[in-house]
């Protein structure tokens, strides 16, 4: 038996995913950045071969995707860092945020730059990105006496995972004021600001393309468990990646032995231990701790000790049909990982982000 640490990816649940996200914009660019948030950026964009566009975080992603035959459009959310980059998107035809001084400055120097579609980003809070909300006007002058092609007003909210904040719908409305002014220069100007958390929590935030990601992927942005809207309730959306393993051996410890380094867990009963093939070598946290629960045979039972590098250990003593070759899930069709994600601090974009090469990934239509 070969080592059994898998993550099979439900292309399926993917594409229904795509649509609930796209029922709220008239457009969807599928946000598929670092390799697709784990789940592998090329079958990913294959899967979706019917998306409005893809975007991706910089040119090297967006350049893959063309030689490997992607022909939607593709959006490069950083834009160009030198002009090279920004020569590259003319010559593969790729759409660029442009979002700083220095990028505009690059783009007077040539007029052939004029074939670039341009994503220009206002800040509206995040203070990473973007241009200011006051310089806005004077930069849409540059570009129109330079004959450049902006095709949409972007910008990205900092705080839409939190319905606890009110800020967001007040950021958009900053957005909409730029462009309600700017669209009498500019008529074919769209707005783009949704993310995943936006297009699920904020109903009056209504864009013309928005930008999914981590919905695309089944999981939810919103940071409250209780983060159902009437507008779309996140029990809708499919997981697609199963992080899954097998036991590959089976032991019995005493009450009173412990587990694992650091000895962090000491049997209270005797017990039976499974030990299953994955562990922070595979992208599964470190920071998870005992009583994690996993899935095995139809039931959630618990981690226990520390998670090590190849290897975790489970509890199987009440699940008796537990054994070697047993499958189990540590998130996906019956463990939500945002769960997962909260007991070890994070994200469920982390954890995604983190399983490494070392688990095959295996694609089910
Ligand atoms: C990553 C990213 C997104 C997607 O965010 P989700 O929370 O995964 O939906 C959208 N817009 C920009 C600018 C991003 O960087």
């Amino acid at each position: 038996m070969t080592r059994p640490a898998q993550a099979v990816i439900n292309l399926q649940n993917l594409k229904d995913n795509y649509q609930i996200a796209k029922a709220h914009s008239s457009q969807a660019y599928a946000v598929i950045k670092a390799d697709a948030y784990g789940h592998g950026i090329l079958p990913v964009a294959h899967a979706l071969s019917d998306a409005d566009g893809f975007a991706v975080a910089c040119m090297d992603e967006a350049l893959h995707l063309r030689q490997e035959g992607i022909k939607n459009p593709i959006l490069v959310l950083e834009g160009g860092f030198d002009k090279q980059e920004w020569l590259s998107a003319i010559e593969y035809d790729v759409e660029m945020a442009l979002h700083h001084q220095s990028q505009l400055d690059i783009l007077l120097t040539d007029p052939c730059f004029t074939q670039v579609k341009l994503w220009l980003k206002v800040d509206i809070g995040m203070n990473r990105l973007g241009f200011h909300f006051e310089e806005c006007d004077s930069i849409f002058k540059q570009c129109q006496s330079a004959n450049l092609n902006i095709k949409v007003l972007m910008s990205h909210f900092p705080c839409a995972d939190d319905i606890a904040q009110q800020k967001t719908e007040h950021q958009f409305s900053r957005l909409e004021k730029i462009f309600n002014q700017q669209q009498i220069v500019w008529p074919d100007l769209v707005m783009s600001s949704n993310n995943s958390a936006a297009i699920i929590a904020w109903p009056n935030v209504s864009d013309h393309i928005s930008r999914p990601g981590i919905i695309l992927y089944g999981s939810s942005p919103l940071i409250s468990d209780n983060s159902i809207t009437d507008h779309l309730s996140t029990d809708m959306l499919k997981p697609v990646m199963t992080l899954k393993s097998n036991i590959v051996f089976v032991r019995t410890i005493q009450a009173g032995e412990s587990i694992g380094y650091g000895d962090s867990w000491i049997a209270k009963r005797t017990t039976r231990v499974g030990i299953v093939a994955l562990g922070y070598g595979d992208g599964y946290p470190r920071t998870a701790p005992s009583g994690a629960p996993v899935y095995c045979h139809n039931q959630r039972i618990s981690l226990i000790g520390r998670v090590s590098m190849d290897m975790v250990c489970i509890d199987i003593t009440d699940l008796d049909p537990a054994d070697i070759g047993s499958e189990v899930e540590f998130w996906g069709e019956n463990i939500n990982a945002s769960e997962v994600a909260k007991l070890c601090n994070t994200i469920s974009y982390e954890l995604f982000c983190q399983v490494t090469p070392r688990v095959k990934r295996t694609y089910i239509q």
